[in-house]
């Protein structure tokens, strides 16, 4: 064994250079137009952006308490209550992150023994894979798998992941690559595994209010039996379009809580602390602005989706987040990976592919996504630009 190296350990080394860093500096270099990292190209609420003003402005510029600050966690256990009827206590049930990216690392870490495993949803949010390797847990991977033009879970490959070494599972929905909503059924299987094997679950919902189509979100949470065993994940990132302040939360019971905190405070102790107060301003007054801002991506996904089937790519079905995935191949381009690494020069466009997100590369390695959080005018020139593809 090597004792001392230059390189990261080797638990680590698949996890370099995130592919959403890479594919935005492929984007500078080329000057194209960056549908491949998920950012929006807008500000969030005027009134959240002069919260965080003023706040800076008042002196709170100091570390704010370990678990957050006490506003932003009594607004995220209103907003829970009144979105969905879940009530959290704020002292003890609720901790604010430095993004959902550290709830998401905190709670692996926190919960999760060297060599148990997790199972993932494939494709797969990258930062999952990073925190299981960081746990030195082993990653369980199911897929989705194609149903008409979009996704679903594969319920027996599910139903076979789940063992006596199983220590959590974390799904994510609306699902960021893909844009699938996991259905009521799907839930259904979830929270009756996880309690037949006594697993706790991770929900990544940073995209619940990016849903589309008249759906509404539906967290693991609400499902008997599922609060005492569900860590949920959220964010300011996405539904404020913030994705720059960092301000994310996770709730769950104590004792969940508190492992995830164990680890999380090691990690960063605590973050962004004048943007706390402005979150949770956001969350108490500023609802009516993401719903305008959902029904704004929903139009988006629309007018990308037709693009990219005029532009001669096969189009999955989006019910949610800011992405939509596409197959180049009709246009003769097999390979996404190869696809999304010259398509900056090539097109003046990036997107990210789908392969980043997966073990099974064979079944994926086509596939490529892109980002719609675009303002209107510069998602018609990506699409002009795409379209000469041909
Ligand atoms: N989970 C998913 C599925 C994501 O797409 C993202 C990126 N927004 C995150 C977690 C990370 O969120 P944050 O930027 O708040 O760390
Ligand atoms: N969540 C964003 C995406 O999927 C990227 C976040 C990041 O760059 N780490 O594009």
């Amino acid at each position: 064994m090597t004792v001392v190296s230059r390189h990261p350990v080797q638990r680590l080394q698949p996890f370099t250079e995130t592919i959403f860093a890479e594919m935005s500096r492929l984007a500078t270099e080329h000057g194209a137009i960056n549908l491949g990292q998920g950012f929006p190209d807008s500000d969030g609420p005027a009134s959240m952006l002069a919260a965080a003003q003023q706040a800076i402005a008042d002196g709170h510029n100091q570390y704010p308490p370990g678990p957050g600050v006490p506003e932003l966690r009594q607004a995220v256990a209103r907003h829970q209550s009144t979105e969905y009827g879940l009530d959290y206590d704020p002292d003890r049930e609720v901790l604010i992150t430095v993004g959902a990216t550290e709830g998401i690392a905190g709670t692996i870490v926190g919960l999760v023994e060297p060599g148990a495993e997790v199972i993932l949803i494939e494709p797969y949010y990258d930062a999952y894979a990073a925190a299981v390797a960081m746990a030195g847990a082993v990653r369980r991977v199911v897929p989705l798998v194609p149903d008409g033009d979009g996704f679903a879970l594969d319920r027996d490959a599910l139903t076979a992941a789940f063992g006596p070494r199983t220590a959590a599972i974390i799904i994510n929905s609306p699902h960021n690559p893909t844009g699938t909503v996991l259905s009521d059924d799907d839930l259904t299987l979830i929270a009756q595994l996880c309690q037949e094997h006594d697993v706790i679950a991770v929900a990544d919902e940073v995209y619940e209010h990016l849903i589309f189509d008249g759906r509404k979100h539906h967290p693991l949470a609400t499902w008997p039996g599922m609060r005492e065993r569900t860590i949920r994940i959220s964010s300011a990132a996405k539904t404020f379009n913030v994705t720059g302040w960092k301000v994310g939360w996770l709730s769950g019971p104590a004792d969940l809580v508190g492992a995830a905190r164990t680890a999380k405070q090691f990690m960063s102790y605590v973050g962004s602390g004048p943007f706390q107060p402005a979150v949770a301003h956001a969350l108490d007054h500023e609802m009516d602005w993401v719903a305008e801002s959902a029904a704004a991506l929903e139009r988006k996904r629309t007018l990308v989706s037709d693009a990219l089937r005029e532009a001669g790519f096969g189009v999955h079905r989006s019910e949610g987040t800011y992405f939509v995935c596409a197959d180049p191949r009709p246009l003769g381009f097999h390979d996404g990976d190869e696809f999304c690494r010259t398509l900056p020069e090539r097109a003046g466009v990036a997107a990210v592919p789908v392969s980043a997100f997966v073990d099974d590369a064979a079944t994926w390695q086509h596939m490529v996504r892109f980002a719609f959080a675009k303002d209107d005018k510069v998602i018609v020139e990506a699409a002009a630009r795409l379209a000469r593809l041909r």
